[in-house]
């Protein structure tokens, strides 16, 4: 595979890009492989991609129905952060946060990683006392976290409106190391890292069995055959439950639409990222211009990638209070996900009572951010059969141990 550098750009220029080699092939499904990671989002990508490069297990194969990165990973709005409460999830995310910080090198392929820094607004002072905790928090662990007040806001981000409003601001915290990514290229990267490794990815082809013998994983059925395998890792968001249930597992996760919508673009005018909890909006501006914002969850369980207007419209609302410079651009594009949301907000990342069977799922609104540190350490409980130790706390018995991880405050803009 050719590496992107200067001189492979320059060389291509002069043919106006049409000589691009193609950055992952489209092989036929092999009858076997030792891995099999349904979905090729960034997740599963991911961990087909450290399956390769740190475990040497290359007799592996992606699984996707649509096209890789169609799902959740390519309808984000890429917010990147470790800022979370509790140490169990804080050292994940930062792990991933660092793995972040030397992705493009590591893949050869611009993810276009911005550290911008994200900003947590407060409202009422019930928020300044949470926001505090967290920033203690993330001290604790090592995690980059400031306090800053109303005034420290306005500096940061001098668009935003602080007072006369609704909810006024009072302060926020900032993480200056997180920002934004390129969600796409996410998915690329890592495929084409993956597939130069020896990585099958095979798109347009569901997954629409699990077999099973003797209590352990022998095949997936798909609309392109029987494929027989040693070990399946599911990675499918939304559709996760459903995967599980095809193996006699009942998993605690509900889905639902979450949306994002895009304006039309503009000059650059933000160079922050802004989340508010309380009045339930978060915007950034892409390096095309447009504006990024995220609705809020719609409350209903659907597989629908769309969701009511009324949650837009909501989210629209406050946007324009706290950045009424905005309030006449025109929004471009809207779409919906379906997130995979935990009772405790956090991600399973486990073995399952069927042997060489694993999951990878339940990161609901706030996944994006963790695709590298998941895939990281899911491909070690693969590869182990054995959880890392970062996502020891993340198993499956934490429902019947009661051993939560609460992180409904931090995890996304109360959802
Ligand atoms: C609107 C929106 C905004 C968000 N904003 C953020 C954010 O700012 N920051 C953040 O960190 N996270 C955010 N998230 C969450 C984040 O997008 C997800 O947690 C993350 O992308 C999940 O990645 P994934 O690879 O697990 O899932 P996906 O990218 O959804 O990949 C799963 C894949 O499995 C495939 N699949 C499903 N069923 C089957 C089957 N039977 N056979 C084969 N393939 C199958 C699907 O087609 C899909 O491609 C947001 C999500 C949405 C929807």
């Amino acid at each position: 595979m050719a590496r992107f550098s200067v001189v492979s750009l320059a060389k291509n220029a002069f043919s106006h890009h049409e000589n691009w080699e193609r950055q992952w092939r489209s092989p036929e499904p092999k009858p076997h492989y030792d891995v099999v990671i349904v979905g090729g989002g960034g997740h599963g990508l991911a961990t087909a991609y450290y399956l390769a490069k740190e475990h040497g297990i290359t007799n592996v194969a992606v699984i996707e129905k649509g096209w890789i990165g169609g799902g959740n990973t390519g309808r984000n709005t890429t917010i990147v952060r470790s800022n979370y409460l509790w140490d169990e999830s804080a050292l994940l995310y930062e792990h991933s946060l660092k793995l972040w910080e030397g992705l493009s090198q590591d893949l050869n392929y611009n993810v276009m990683f911005s550290q911008r820094g994200v900003m947590n607004l407060g409202h009422t002072l019930g928020d300044m006392r949470d926001l505090q905790r967290r920033a203690h928090a993330n001290r604790l662990n090592g995690i980059d976290c400031e306090l800053l007040d109303a005034k420290g806001v306005k500096d940061f981000c001098p668009i935003i409106k602080t007072d006369n409003i609704r909810y006024p601001i009072l302060g926020a915290t900032l993480q200056r190391r997180a920002g934004t990514a390129r969600h796409d290229a996410v998915a690329w990267g890592y495929a084409r890292g993956a597939d130069e490794r020896g990585v099958d990815i095979i798109q347009n082809c569901e997954v629409t069995g699990i077999r099973r013998k003797g209590g352990k994983v022998e095949a997936i059925e798909t609309t392109r055959g029987v494929i027989r395998c040693n070990k399946v890792g599911l990675v499918a968001a939304g559709h996760s439950s459903v995967l599980a249930a095809m193996a006699g597992i009942r998993m605690p996760v509900e889905s639902h639409p979450l949306q994002a919508l895009v304006s039309e673009p503009v000059k650059p005018i933000m160079d922050t990222v802004v989340m508010s909890n309380t009045i339930h909006a978060y915007c950034s501006q892409s390096d095309k211009g447009e504006l990024v914002i995220g609705a809020g969850i719609d409350a209903h369980i659907s597989y629908a990638q769309r969701g009511g207007f009324h949650i837009v419209e909501g989210t629209l609302q406050a946007i324009c209070e706290i950045f009424p410079i905005f309030s006449r651009m025109r929004m471009m594009r809207q779409w919906g996900g379906i997130v995979d949301v935990c009772p405790d907000a956090s991600p399973i990342l486990s073995k399952t009572p069927v042997e060489g069977l694993y999951v990878n799922c339940g990161w609901g609104t706030g996944g994006f951010k963790a695709t590298p540190g998941s895939g990281h350490v899911f491909a070690h409980t693969i590869a182990r059969d054995e959880p890392h130790e970062l996502n020891a706390p993340f198993a499956l018995d934490r429902f019947s141990s009661g051993q939560l991880v609460d992180e409904h405050g931090a995890a996304g803009v109360a959802h």
